[in-house]
């Protein structure tokens, strides 16, 4: 018996060797009854988010981690959110008919992934690498490899019930076993989707690593969690100008803004306008002119 949605983080004793191990259910079932997505990207949408749930583990500070599949169609955008608080947060946006056998590569077109590490205090770091090698694993075995310099596997798998991801990496340094690296990728490499779908954690480590001394840490929850907020909303329409909003108010009677990862709508009326360009000093004076 285990609980949905967490992760746990283990490490190869004396070796320079970590991994971890994320199951997702209830976020992951979130996100796909707030879309109506074909099965194949249900399956992807998995995959993206036990990434970032893996991702986003790596972080030392706090803030949030997003990764986003980006091409030319008929997948036109993928996007995984995980903050270090363990909120997760997914959709995707697509065109016309998909082959359910093709893998992200091939649904999107020239695409590339995108991995943006966004602390609450600090710089935004980013990171492009492209999609050429078909899976979202593949391309972040590239990542890590080229942005990183840290020998990396990540292994994703989803059912469109639970999502689950494995991650195994090369810490700097020199160990005592110069073998260990090896044995803990090949021996990864033996893991079966079914395997890392349906086993614990402390099952998958036990089957893979058993004859290893393998330290395993408590596990860390994960939760679906959207970070829209009607300040947030808010800002937005003060960057889109006063005229505009006054023009969707004339046509509409209100401006309303759906979040796109959650289906929460937020309403403002004419006066909700109104005060929302008054209380912000700094933008540009409002308009004489008022329809
Ligand atoms: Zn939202």
């Amino acid at each position: 018996m285990s609980t949905p949605d967490h992760l746990y983080r283990f490490i190869f004793e004396h070796e320079n060797v970590r991994g971890e191990i994320a199951h997702l259910d209830d976020a992951y079932q979130a996100v796909l009854a707030r879309g109506d997505y074909p099965p194949v990207l249900q399956r992807l949408l998995g995959q993206a988010m036990a990434a970032a749930a893996l991702l986003a583990s790596t972080i030392k500070f706090r803030g949030s981690l997003i990764m986003q599949v980006q091409g030319d169609g008929p997948l036109t955008l993928l996007v995984a959110q995980a903050t270090s608080r363990g909120g997760l947060r997914a959709l995707a946006r697509w065109e016309g008919e998909l082959d359910e056998q093709a893998d992200v590569g091939e649904l999107c077109r020239n695409g590339r992934l995108v991995i943006t590490i966004d602390p609450d205090n600090g710089e935004r770091y980013q990171g492009v690498v492209p999609l050429e090698r078909g899976t979202l694993a593949g391309a972040l075995d590239f990542y890590f490899l080229t942005s990183e310099q840290l020998p990396t596997r990540v292994w994703l798998t989803a059912d469109g019930t639970r999502a689950a991801g494995m991650l195994v990496q090369r810490l700097p340094g020199e160990s005592g076993d110069k073998d260990a690296w090896n044995r803990a990728e090949k021996l990864a490499e033996t893991i079966t989707d079914d395997e890392l779908l349906q086993l614990s954690a402390p099952e998958i480590i036990h089957r893979l690593y058993h004859e290893e001394d393998i330290r395993l840490f408590d596990p860390s929850p994960f939760h679906f969690q959207c970070g829209c907020s009607r300040d947030k909303v808010a800002r937005v329409l003060i960057s889109l100008g006063y005229e505009e909003m006054q023009d969707v108010l004339q046509e509409k009677g209100e401006v309303e803004v759906a979040c796109d990862f959650c289906n929460e709508s937020y309403r403002y009326d004419s006066v909700d306008i109104e005060q929302l360009f008054a209380d912000d000093s700094a933008s540009p004076p409002v308009p004489e002119t008022r329809h």
